[in-house]
C-alpha cells in the first residue's frame, strides 16, 4: 500500500467512515477516493452529494452535502466549472437550471425518482384545464419539465409557508406530485382535499412503506426516544412522530435538542450522516435504502470525472432552463 493511500484511510477514520463501513473495505475506497480527489482538482470540478448518498460518497469525496435545493443553489457561489451531482436525475436538472454556465454531469443517468416519474408536463397542462383558477405548487422533486409549467416550486421545507402564503388570495390550489406530503400539508392548513386542495397520485417509495406498528413497538423500548419523520411519509406516520420536516430540518432538531435517542424515518443515509456528525448521540435504526439514490458509487464518479462522458451530462434547452427557473424564482419570493 502506497503512502498517499495510507494516508487518506487516516483521513476518512477521522471524518468517521469506520463507524459505518467494514475495515477491510477502506483499502479499497480510499484507493478510489484519492484518484478522484486528484481529478477534481485537476479539471476544476466540484462535487455534490445529497444526504441519502453511500457514506463513502459523502465523508469520501464530496465539497456539498445536503438535500437538493440547498446542494443547487449553494454552488452557484462556488468557482468551478463542471459540477458532479451525487443523487437523482432531477436533482441534477436543478443544478443545471441554478447554474447555467457550468457543466453538470451525474455518475449514474439512469437514476430516476418514483415521484419525480409520476408525473409528466402533459399532466401538468391537463390539470391546468381542468382547474383553470387554481395555481399549480410543485414539490421540488420533478422534472424540469414539470416545473417549467407550473406556477411556484416548494421544498419540504417551505411548502406550508408558501401554501398558506397562496390561500389568502386563492381558494383552491393544485399541489403536485406527492400525494402524502399534500395531505399532510392540507390537514396542517386545514384545506379540504378535493375542493381547496386537488392532489397528484404520487409517491415516495421509501417514505410511503413505513409501519406505524413498528414505531409504536420500539417507543416502548426506548420511552425517552425522539421520532422524526420526512413530509413525505403518509399521514399515519406523521400522526405518531414527535417531529415532521426535511432531511435539514431533522438535522438541525438533532443538534439543538438532546433526546436519549433518535429515530429517523426516512432513507437510511440521513441515519448514516447523523451518526458521523453526532458521534455522542444514539440512534436507533428505523429506515429504508432508496434504490435509485445508491445507484452511484465511487466507480461510476471515477468514470464520469475521467472521461466526462455525454449520456451523463444534463443538458437543457435556455427555454426550459429560463421557464423553470421562472417557478423556482417565484418560491423565493412567496417564502420571504
Ligand atoms: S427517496 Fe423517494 S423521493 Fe428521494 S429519490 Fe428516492 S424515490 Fe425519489
Amino acid at each position: 500500500m502506497n503512502e498517499e493511500v495510507k494516508n487518506e484511510i487516516l483521513r476518512l477514520k477521522e471524518k468517521g467512515l469506520t463507524n459505518i463501513c467494514v475495515e477491510g473495505e477502506l483499502e479499497q475506497i480510499a484507493e478510489l477516493t484519492v484518484e478522484i480527489n486528484r481529478l477534481k482538482k485537476l479539471k476544476n470540478a466540484v462535487i455534490l452529494a445529497h444526504v441519502y448518498q453511500r457514506p463513502e460518497v459523502i465523508l469520501g469525496i464530496s465539497d456539498l452535502v445536503g438535500d437538493s435545493f440547498k446542494l443547487s443553489s449553494d454552488c452557484s457561489g462556488i468557482n468551478a466549472d463542471i459540477i458532479i451531482f451525487c443523487g437523482v436525475n432531477f436533482m441534477a436538472q436543478t443544478a443545471k437550471i441554478l447554474n447555467p454556465n457550468k457543466r453538470v454531469f451525474v455518475p449514474s443517468p439512469d437514476a430516476g425518482c418514483s415521484l419525480s416519474d409520476s408525473i409528466k408536463k402533459e399532466d401538468v397542462i391537463a390539470l391546468r384545464k381542468k382547474y383553470p383558477d387554481a395555481p399549480v405548487v410543485t414539490y421540488i422533486n420533478t422534472e424540469a419539465e414539470v416545473k417549467a409549467y407550473s406556477d411556484v416550486i416548494v421544498t419540504s421545507s417551505n411548502a406550508e409557508k408558501i401554501l398558506s402564503n397562496l390561500y389568502k388570495k386563492n381558494k383552491r390550489i393544485i399541489f403536485i406530485p406527492d400525494k402524502f406530503m399534500g395531505r399532510n400539508l392540507a390537514r396542517s392548513l386545514n384545506k379540504r382535499i378535493g375542493d381547496e386542495m386537488i392532489l397528484w397520485d404520487g409517491s415516495c417509495i421509501v417514505h410511503e412503506k413505513f409501519d406505524v406498528a413498528v414505531i409504536k413497538e420500539y417507543r416502548k423500548k426506548y420511552p425517552n426516544m425522539m421520532v422524526m419523520a420526512h413530509s413525505e411519509c403518509p399521514s399515519e406516520i406523521i400522526e405518531n412522530v414527535d417531529f415532521m420536516g426535511s432531511t435539514s430540518d431533522m438535522l438541525a432538531q438533532i443538534k439543538n435538542t438532546s433526546a436519549e435517542s433518535y429515530m429517523l424515518v426516512t432513507e437510511c443515509g440521513l441515519g448514516e450522516l447523523a451518526t458521523t456528525m453526532f458521534p455522542d448521540k444514539k440512534f436507533i435504526a428505523m429506515c429504508r435504502l432508496c434504490p435509485y439514490m445508491k445507484m452511484t458509487s465511487l466507480e461510476n464518479v471515477l468514470e464520469t470525472l475521467k472521461n466526462l462522458p455525454s449520456n451523463n451530462e444534463v443538458i437543457l434547452s435556455k427555454d426550459l432552463i429560463e421557464r423553470s427557473r421562472k417557478s423556482i424564482d417565484m418560491m423565493f419570493e412567496l417564502a420571504r
